[in-house]
């Protein structure tokens, strides 16, 4: 029988083929169809009735989408892509269905009227409930037929939109090109740099380029469009690449210009079709910020601490400039990058190898573990072999409560295999805590994907101090599935976490990282075993810290401006939206954009993805976690049982309860009030404004 087809509690992952995931949609679509249309024709608008059999009629389909995108994900090949390509239509059309159909539509709104009148839902139903509605609503399910129509083509119009305004994006990227032929053209690349930059010149027919010799092929692909602004010492080069990132897709057939005023307007009008004065005020009806105002006052907090400060690191970074010889009058954008990098090698003077020595990968773990143990109760033991994987290298762990009760079970997978695994970090819920009405518990199951550096000739593993954060913010993650007391499987673990709160608990555990003893604790020098000296954690707190006004200035910047294009557009003093994005650069930037800057035409975030009215998130998010890190250091770091007392506070609140309720109660809950800024800027070495 095909894996993907009744899939056992752990998959079997060792033995699924693209073949098997082919041949199991066809049946799993028909028979997720089939029980979907029954249900249609007849139910009753109950719990039982409608919520559960639902949910009931559709995982079979989604539990395996699930497991091919992860397939996809960790063991790509053409055969799975295609696969994946090939299903992918239907399974959004399935979806699509599903979401907005009027007869379970109008049953839902049956289902809360009742409970209104006689309550026969759990708060936890309840929200669950709220929530579907809303999303069918938001799917425009509710409107009538003419209006639904609009609605539908806007969103298609959006859809097409957002593409085009990416594929410009990504055009006007590969569109540019600087071929560097001499050393001297070169100076100051740094050798990785040289290697890919001469590598996309052989790819582009140089035959004969070498790291070495060039001619290295400059793009404003991030990868090397970063690195090279921080340590090439051609300013010419540096100064050419500047105006063309800043004027990427704002000419030519690649204009996205219009496709700006087009967005904001269709989504305006989407807004308006669904009763909303402002995209932003839908887009905000589902996230926890609730309110523009709310938005508007985290930016004015922060803005108000960090301004001055970046003015300050501006003026510190021309007078170090000047006195390591650049003679001109003030430095232009595309010096900034190139100095900062020379005053943080300045001042913190050890390098990423340096430290990366220090951080071992089993003792990392181990120190994770022990970290977990202590802060949240829980034993995590080794089960390797218990569960089939899907490569050698991935670990397999069980989660018990102290008392040995059985909580969650996880999956790593630890190392890059850039031949077949997807870039970055992540993790995946593949099962959810979920009481069955037969009474049985099915436990959670994470799985966490890091893309560490790979041992190689015997080497010890040892980490960078950056994968070492990115493996805490994935099992905060984790923590967070696998913690769950809920037991309706919509709103346990990480589901139905309001999408602007869903990265408290995975940056929460990035904090432990800049804690003294944690670090000392899972730190052992690959040859020497000495913990990390205080010296070097010292400067890791201040590097971390370096210019760090500016570059939250930079995020309010962004953050405003989306606020206001999606909160306030169009305003009869505002000509268009480059002009709001001038406004906020004055007000929140320490240093001008170039005259001709055109930025938000490959602002991709809030134009072609998701972060529509939601750029201030990242900074919300760091808000609360830093917050919440500040509830264990005022009740005493190095006082274990406060800790411990804390940590369970966390484990009750934060991780136990996830979506079941509103995340901000639920922070209320843990915290005694609502959160503050003052943390994070403490964090960041910033003083709270009067
Ligand atoms: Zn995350």
């Amino acid at each position: 029988m095909s894996p993907f087809l009744n899939i056992p509690y752990y998959p079997a992952f060792d033995r699924m083929t693209p073949e098997d995931a082919a041949t199991a949609f066809e049946s799993l679509l028909a028979d997720a169809t089939r029980a979907v249309d029954a249900l249609e024709r007849g139910h009753t608008p109950t719990w039982t009735g409608l919520m559960r059999p639902l949910h009931d009629a559709c995982h079979p389909l989604f539990d395996a989408w699930g497991l091919l995108g992860h397939m996809l994900s960790v063991m790509n090949s053409d055969a799975w892509r295609r696969v994946h390509e090939a299903l992918q239509p239907a399974l959004v059309a399935f979806s699509l269905r599903v979401g907005q159909s009027r007869a379970f539509y109008a049953s839902y709104r049956a289902l809360r009227d009742a409970d209104r009148n006689v309550p026969c839902l759990t708060p936890v139903q309840r929200r669950i409930l709220e929530k579907t509605l809303q999303a069918a609503e938001q799917a425009g399910v509710g409107l009538p037929e003419s209006r639904q129509q609009r609605f539908n083509e806007v969103q298609a119009e959006l859809a097409r939109l957002a593409t085009d305004f990416r594929n410009h994006v990504l055009d006007a990227t590969k569109a540019f090109t600087l071929t560097l032929r001499t050393r001297d053209e070169a100076d100051g690349l740094p050798p990785a740099l040289l290697a890919v930059t001469a590598q996309a010149a052989r790819d582009a027919g140089e035959t004969q380029a070498t790291a070495e010799a060039g001619p290295w092929r400059i793009t404003l692909d991030h990868a090397v469009y970063a690195p090279f602004m921080m340590h090439s010492r051609n300013r010419a080069a540096r100064e050419r690449l500047c105006r063309a990132s800043a004027t990427r897709a704002a000419s030519g057939d690649l204009d996205n210009t219009p496709l700006i005023e087009q967005v904001l307007s269709l989504r305006r009008e989407m807004a308006a079709l669904l009763g909303y004065a402002s995209y932003a005020e839908l887009s905000l009806s589902n996230k926890t910020a609730r309110k523009v105002e709310t938005v508007d006052a985290l930016i004015a907090q922060l803005a108000g601490a960090a301004r001055d400060a970046a003015l300050r690191e501006a003026d510190d970074l021309l007078a170090f400039a000047r006195a390591q010889g650049f003679d001109g009058a003030t430095l232009e954008p595309w010096d900034t990058a190139f100095w900062a990098e020379r005053q943080r090698e300045h001042i913190y003077t050890y390098s990423d190898e340096e430290l990366s020595r220090y951080f071992l990968f089993p003792r990392v773990l181990e120190g994770l573990f022990q970290l977990a143990e202590r802060l949240f109760s829980i034993t995590i033991t080794p089960a390797d072999g218990e569960a089939p994987v899907w490569h050698p290298d991935v670990r397999f762990f069980r989660v018990a409560d102290a008392d040995g009760t059985p909580r969650a079970c996880f999956y790593l997978d630890p190392y890059s295999r850039p031949a077949t695994k997807s870039g970055g970090a992540w993790m995946n819920d593949f099962r959810t805590r979920d009481r069955r009405a037969d009474g049985t518990l099915q436990l959670p199951m994470a799985v966490l994907v890091c893309n560490q550096s790979v041992p190689v000739g015997g080497q010890p593993p040892v980490m960078r101090f950056q994968e070492v954060n990115t493996l805490f913010h994935e099992f905060g993650h984790a923590l967070q599935h696998m913690l769950t007391t809920v037991e309706e499987p919509d709103a346990s673990g990480v589901n139905g976490i309001e999408w602007d709160a869903i990265e408290i608990a995975s940056q929460f555990m990035e904090n432990w990282c800049f804690d003294r003893p944690t670090l000392r604790g899972l730190s052992r020098h690959a040859e020497t075993g000495e913990p990390l000296p205080d010296a070097l954690f010292d400067k890791l707190v201040a590097a971390k810290n370096y210019r760090a006004a500016t570059a939250m200035c930079r995020q309010l910047f962004f953050a405003a401006t989306d606020m206001d294009l999606y909160a306030r557009y169009p305003r009869p003093e505002w000509p268009d939206a480059d002009a709001v994005k001038r406004l906020n650069a004055a007000a929140y930037l320490p240093t001008p954009l170039l005259p001709e800057d055109r930025f938000l035409c490959s602002f991709t975030h809030i134009f072609g993805g998701g972060y529509a009215a939601g750029y201030y998130s990242y900074k919300w998010s760091e808000v609360l976690s830093a917050d919440a890190f500040a509830a264990f250091e005022e009740a005493g770091l190095t006082d274990d049982a406060a800790v411990r007392a804390t940590g369970q506070r966390f484990r009750d609140t934060l991780l136990a309860l996830g979506g079941s309720e509103d995340p901000m109660a639920v922070y209320r809950r843990f915290r005694g009030r609502a959160p503050t800024v003052d943390a994070l800027l403490r964090h960041c070495g910033l003083q709270p404004s009067s």
